[in-house]
């Protein structure tokens, strides 16, 4: 009864084994993507053309600007 006890621990050994690499399997295939990046939304200055990150930028009229003196002198005429 001792040698049929061993077998069956080395199943359930086995068995875990296997259960072990079909999980880490799964979770690398799951991590495969890269994370999201965190970097800011890029916004184009409608005066100078500069890109600028859409949290330092200033809206107005849905147009960006990279500086309070770029929004007040306006869209650049002609910037295309
Ligand atoms: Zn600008």
């Amino acid at each position: 009864m001792g040698l049929f006890r061993l077998l069956i621990w080395i199943a359930i050994i086995f068995a875990a084994i296997w259960v072990w690499r079909r999980f880490f399997g799964a979770t690398r295939r799951r991590q495969a993507p890269p994370p999201a990046e965190t970097t800011a939304p890029m916004v184009r200055c409608a005066h100078c053309g500069v890109h600028t990150p859409q949290q330092h930028a200033i809206q107005l009229a849905q147009r960006w600007y990279c500086s309070q003196a770029h929004l007040e002198q306006g869209p650049k005429p002609g910037a295309h």
